[in-house]
This record gives structure tokens, C-alpha cells and sequence, in this order.
């Protein structure tokens, strides 16, 4: 059988220690302060605030999210944005995706500053992560840290491990697989037009799935010695409405080693991840 990773545990010592921080940041002068752009009413981005709202609250930093009618006018929505980018008393800015049709071809990452830049989007940022940053200097993306903060604690030296990265999206896929390259791993980034995908997985130390299919990654991709390690970022709806990933959890689990579960895995690793960011942030700008 293997062991559930589950996130838990990790989140409770990071809430601790984020809270400790943040006390330190207040003795200081600086309460660290999070504003989120929320456009419209779309249900999960509406949970997703809430659960981030509520944990930056948790660790004592102030979260305020700013909802925006989901009809705003574009130079409203960017005079909203440029008015906290510019707040020197804001320390860490995004806005939640998805955005309305009318302004989803607005790049939001690159007009958050890269110092509040909480989602790790920004340019700059982004070509800390190529040039071979670990979170350092750069503030990185959360998803991707926080399957990184998982194995670390698990124990998992990435070091000389291969990894099969499936899926090559911009906010996982491709900054995780930078990630992971930078702690010296030997990456392949899968994706739909992959072939032989099996022939890639089973070769694999590590698989990670980030598809956004239901159950895509079953015992079939994984190879006979039960040694590998499944990373599932996926948050997807089986047939009977229930939350799932992107591994068939119960075909596997007793065909690896470790496994991330959903829920209770890297998605809620995702917003320790923000919180971390959001801490660092504020200390690169007290530093300023
Ligand atoms: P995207 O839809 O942006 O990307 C999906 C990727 O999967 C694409 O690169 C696509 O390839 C690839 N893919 C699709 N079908 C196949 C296939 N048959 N074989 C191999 N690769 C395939 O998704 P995201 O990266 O945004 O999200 C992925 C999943 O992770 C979703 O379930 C999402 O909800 C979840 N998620 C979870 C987060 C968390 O906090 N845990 C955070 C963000 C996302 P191609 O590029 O060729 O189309």
C-alpha cells in the first residue's frame, strides 16, 4: 500500500511558521496586506477567494478582496489594478482568473510589480525560475511550490530522479518542470501530443499529473516494481459529481509508493504556497 501524502500536516507546520513571521513582520511596523481582484461571480473563483481570505487571516495578514461587477468597464478594471500596484502600503497583489470574456485578453501577470507579484507570473519572475532559482529571489508560482514544499517534506531528494511531467500549462506543467530541472532532475513535459506516453511514465522515479481529466492516470502507466511516486495536481468532478484528480487513486494505490490524494493534496498546498509568497514579498519591500 502506499503512503498518502497528505497536506494536512505540512500546511499546520507552515501556518505556524507564517504566523510566527507574520508577528515579527507586525512588531515591525508591517502587517503584510493581500488584495485580490475578483471580476464577476464565478463559483469556484468565489470559494477560491474566500479560502485564500481566510487563510492569509488565519496567519494574521490582512486579505481584502476587491469584487469588480462582472460588466466592468476595461479601464476601470485597469485603473482598479494600477491604483494597489502603485499602493506602497499593498504587499501582494493578483487577480483571479478566469476574467470575463471582454478582458481576457488583458496579460494581468505583467502588470502586477514582480515584488507583490504573489502569483509568480510576472516576466520577471518567471526568468528567475529559467535561470535556475529555487524561490531564493524569485517569488514562484504557487501550485508549483507547493509540490515542491510536499516531497521536501516527505523526504524525496529530486536530485538524479526522473520525473514525467504531464501537462504543459503555464501555471503547472511548464513551472514545475522548471522547477524541478533546477533541483537537478531529469524532466520530460508531456502533453497531448506526447506518443507513447505509458513508455514515458513507467521509465519514470516521479509522475505528475496536471491534466484536468478525471481518473486519466491509472495502473496501466505505472511500471511493476511499485516504486514510483504520483504527484496529482489535477481537480477534476467524476461521473457521480464527487471531487477526483487526475490519477485513479484507487487502481493505484497499492501499485506505488507515495501518492499526493485529492482532495486534501497539492491544491491545498497551493494557497500555503501564496501565503509563503505573500510573506516574502512583504520583506523584499521592507527591505526596499
Ligand atoms: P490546462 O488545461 O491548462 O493544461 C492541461 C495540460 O494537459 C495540457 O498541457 C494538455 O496538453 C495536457 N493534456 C490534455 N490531455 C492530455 C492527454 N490525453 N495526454 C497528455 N497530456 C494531456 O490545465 P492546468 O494546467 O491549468 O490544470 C491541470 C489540472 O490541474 C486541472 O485539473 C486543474 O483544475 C488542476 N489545477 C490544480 C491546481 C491546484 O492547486 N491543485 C492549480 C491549477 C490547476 P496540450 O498542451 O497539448 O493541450
Amino acid at each position: 500500500m502506499a503512503t498518502v501524502l497528505k497536506a494536512a500536516p505540512i500546511s499546520q507546520q507552515i501556518v505556524e511558521d507564517l504566523t510566527k513571521q507574520c508577528s515579527l513582520l507586525k512588531n515591525n511596523g508591517c502587517i503584510p496586506c493581500l488584495k485580490v481582484i475578483l471580476v464577476g461571480a464565478h463559483p469556484p473563483s468565489v470559494i477560491y477567494t474566500r479560502n485564500k481570505k481566510k487563510f492569509m487571516e488565519d496567519i494574521g495578514a490582512e486579505c481584502e478582496i476587491i469584487a469588480l461587477e462582472e460588466d466592468v468597464s476595461e479601464d476601470t478594471f485597469l485603473s482598479t489594478l494600477q491604483t494597489y500596484a502603485k499602493d506602497s502600503s499593498v504587499n501582494g497583489l493578483f487577480v483571479q482568473l478566469p476574467l470575463p470574456k471582454h478582458l481576457s485578453h488583458i496579460d494581468v501577470g505583467q502588470m502586477v510589480p514582480p515584488e507583490k507579484d504573489v502569483d509568480g507570473f510576472h516576466a520577471q519572475n518567471l526568468y528567475k525560475l529559467m535561470a535556475g532559482d529555487k524561490g531564493e529571489r524569485a517569488l514562484l508560482p504557487c501550485t508549483p511550490k507547493g509540490v515542491i514544499t510536499m516531497l521536501k517534506y516527505a523526504g524525496v531528494n529530486l536530485e538524479g530522479k526522473s520525473v514525467a511531467v504531464i501537462g504543459r500549462s503555464l501555471i503547472v506543467g511548464k513551472p514545475l518542470s522548471l522547477l524541478m530541472i533546477n533541483y537537478n532532475a531529469t524532466v520530460t513535459m508531456c502533453h497531448s501530443r506526447t506518443s507513447d506516453l505509458k513508455k514515458i511514465t513507467k521509465s519514470a522515479d516521479i509522475i505528475v499529473a496536471a491534466i484536468g481529466k478525471a481518473k486519466f492516470i491509472n495502473s496501466e502507466y505505472l511500471r511493476e516494481s511499485g516504486d514510483q511516486i504520483l504527484i496529482d495536481v489535477g481537480i477534476n468532478h467524476d461521473e457521480f459529481g464527487n471531487l477526483c484528480g487526475d490519477i485513479d487513486q484507487s487502481d493505484v494505490e497499492d501499485k506505488c509508493a507515495l501518492i499526493t490524494p485529492v482532495p486534501g493534496g497539492v491544491g491545498k498546498m497551493t494557497i500555503v504556497s501564496l501565503g509563503q509568497n505573500l510573506i516574502a514579498a512583504t520583506k523584499i519591500q521592507m527591505e526596499k
